[in-house]
Order: C-alpha cells, then structure tokens, then sequence
C-alpha cells in the first residue's frame, strides 16, 4: 500500500521534473548578486554557491538530482549550508519598512543589489536567509556566552568539556534545506528519514555530526518571507541547542520549546511555530500576543508549574498553555538571568558521568540540582520568582 503511493509520487514528480528541466534550460545559473565571485563572497562571511556539501552523501549535485522537480540554488556560510527551491516573491508595500535594513546591510556586502526592490528573486532570498542564518548564529552564542574559539575541532583532554567539533560541539555545519513545495519536502523526508513527513522536520545524520531541517515553504503562512524567518530561527535554536556540547541526548522538552519560542519571538513577535509528534507547524490558532497571554494566564492562576514542565516527555504533550509558559519561563531567565541562565545551558547540555561520558539519563534530577546550585530555587521558588516578574512587566 504504502510502496504503491510512493511510485505513483515518483511518477508525477518525474513529469514535473522534465518540465522543470526545461525551464531551468533557460535560466542564467550565475548569482547577479555575488556572481560566485570567491573574493565577494570571503568578504560577506560566505564560502560558495556550490557544490557543497549539504545533506546526507552526495552534496549538493546529488540533492538537486534526486530533487529534479525544484530547481535548486545552494549557499553556503561560516556556519551553515542552505538549500533552496523558494520561488521569487513581490515585495508588497507592507514589506517595505521591515526589508528595508536587512536589505541595506546586504547592499553593503553586495553593492549590485538595487537600490528599489519590486521582487525578491530566488537568489536574493537565498542571500537574505544566509544572512539572517550567522546574524542568529551570533545572537546564539551571545546567549550561550560562547565564541567560536571555544570550540575546538575535536575533545580535548584539558579544559572544559565543549563537545566534539567546532560547530558548537558538532563536527559539521548546520543544515537547512527549504522547499518551495511539499512534494520534495515529502520525497526527501521518505528518502531519508524512512517517513513522509508533512511538516518541517529536523534530523540528525548519523555518522555526519550535523544537524539538518528541511523546510516544505509551501503554505501560504511560511511561503512568505516575513513568516519563513522566524520559523527556520525556531527550527535553527533547536538545532543549535541539540548540537551544544555535542548532541549526546535530547534537551529538556521545556527548555528546547521555550528557547526556540524566545528566538523565534525576537525575530516576530506575533507568528509562532509548535512542535507536534510530526514535526514543527506553523500555528496560527493560539493566541497571537504571547506577552499579552501569559499576563492573562498569571491572572487566572493558569500558568503551568515548572515541577509539571520538568515531567514533559514529549513536544506532542505539551498543551498550548505549556507553550507559552515555556516560553515566558525562558524569556524571564534570558532577560533577569543571562549570565546563570547560560551557565544552566551549558551544565545541562555538557553533562557527564564519572568516566566523563555525557550523561542525559537524570536530566530531571541534573536540573533540580542545577537550579539550586546556581540560583537557590527550588521548582515552587522559580515558579515565585517567575511569577513576581510577570507582575512587574
Ligand atoms: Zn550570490
Ligand atoms: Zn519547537
């Protein structure tokens, strides 16, 4: 049952490939913007438009093969690869004021970019979204109190435990391929993953030591680059929180959620990702204004308590009041306690056992200990001093 819907898949994305093929035929494949310029590219941080090597084997030329359907565009940067099949977009008025930094910034690295931009075209999105990828790098490590020189290519014997390679612990760099449609999105996660997926998925290669998440922009919510944006930084704070250290064991399911919420909130405050048994979704059922609601939850006595948090297991068992919790938990920490909430972060993700292997087997108990070690609290003191902040806000 399943094999026969994967053929028939097969068959229709291989009649749209034919036609994209013929497309792509008569399109120039040089970038207007960097036109694969190697010293243009060193100077803005970036390494090239391809080959590289993202994804499972094969690089990027094995990706764009077994994807034909899209037509591929790569980019690669300190710190991360992108893939991407985005079509181009018009900037509407709205769009204006909110582009119009990024885009001077950008200008600045590539001065062939206009001055008036009616339309993103594909190669500008991908440029835009390599940008924002090490702009959110940075704002990474300022919140884990971490630099680069931190991380040394592989453990060392002295000084402290920072995982295994110079990725924040991970080997390889961080992935994210973005598909203009389902269809490949789909093809990729069956190809890969051994499952379909619908929505955004995130995964670790084994053997590779890098994390990766592939991103269907195909409804009409993240196809658009205002919603796209915060989204891959909610999937790129858990991939960067997992790969912390070095991704031994998952994350607390609160802690993992709530960070990637604060991110994803400080890059737009009003569109929101949930992460399901799946995968990650846009969600734009819950409440709009997160700040507004967890003021609103505080009056109602309806705020989850952290000693219930600590005992969530799954992204699916979190409900939408979890969620925000998460997220005004996180956000309290960042904002009254960055230097304690950073160290927490790094006793969490850096955990070891006494022949000094990571350890994620008692991470209730590593956290208790942890936030009595930095802070004194206890889960019902955290709870108090969370709550008295939300008063004063
Ligand atoms: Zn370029
Ligand atoms: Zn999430």
């Amino acid at each position: 049952m399943h094999r026969h819907a994967k053929t028939i898949f097969t068959l229709t994305l291989g009649l749209l490939a034919a036609a994209a093929a013929e497309q792509r035929g008569a399109k120039a494949k040089v970038c207007p913007y960097c036109q694969n310029d190697p010293e243009l590219l060193a100077r803005a941080g970036l390494v090239s438009h391809g080959p590289v090597d993202i994804g499972p084997a094969g690089g990027s030329e094995a990706l764009a093969n077994s994807l034909a359907v899209s037509d591929w565009l790569f980019l690669e940067s300190e710190h991360l690869r992108w893939g991407s099949s985005l079509a181009s977009e018009a900037v509407k008025a709205r769009d204006k004021k909110r582009l119009a930094a990024e885009l001077d910034a950008l200008r600045e690295l590539f001065p062939e970019i206009p001055k008036r931009i009616k339309r993103l075209d594909p190669y500008l999105r991908l440029h835009l979204m390599a940008w924002r990828g090490e702009k959110f790098y940075a704002r990474f490590q300022d919140l884990l109190g971490v630099s680069d020189a931190d991380f040394p290519a592989a453990r060392q014997n002295d000084g402290p435990y920072m995982g295994n390679g110079r990725f924040l612990g991970e080997k390889d760099k961080f992935e994210v391929l973005i598909h203009v449609n389902r269809a490949t999105h789909k093809l990729f996660t069956s190809d890969h993953m051994g499952v379909a997926v619908t929505d955004s998925l995130r995964w670790h290669f084994p053997g590779l030591h890098k994390m990766f998440v592939s991103i269907p922009a195909a409804d009409p919510d993240i196809r658009y680059d205002k919603n796209l944006y915060p989204h891959t930084v909610h999937n790129l704070s858990h991939l960067f929180l997992c790969a912390y250290k070095h991704f031994s064991f998952d994350p607390p399911i609160w802690l993992d959620e709530g960070l990637a919420h604060a991110m994803e909130h400080e890059i737009d405050s009003e569109f929101h990702t949930l992460d399901g048994e799946e995968g990650s979704l846009p969600d734009n059922k819950g409440p709009a204004d997160w700040d507004k609601e967890i003021a609103r939850l505080r009056r109602r006595g309806k705020l989850t308590s952290f000693a219930k948090l600590l005992h969530i297991q799954a992204f699916g068992a979190l409900t939408q009041d979890d969620h925000v919790t998460a997220y005004g938990l996180v956000r309290f920490l960042i904002d009254k306690h960055p230097k304690k909430f950073a160290a927490f972060l790094g006793a969490i993700k850096g955990n070891l056992d006494a022949e000094g292997y990571p350890d994620g087997s008692d991470l209730r108990g590593l956290q208790r200990e942890q936030l009595k070690y930095l802070w004194d609290w206890t889960p019902t003191t955290l709870d108090r001093a969370f709550h008295a902040w939300i008063d004063t806000r």
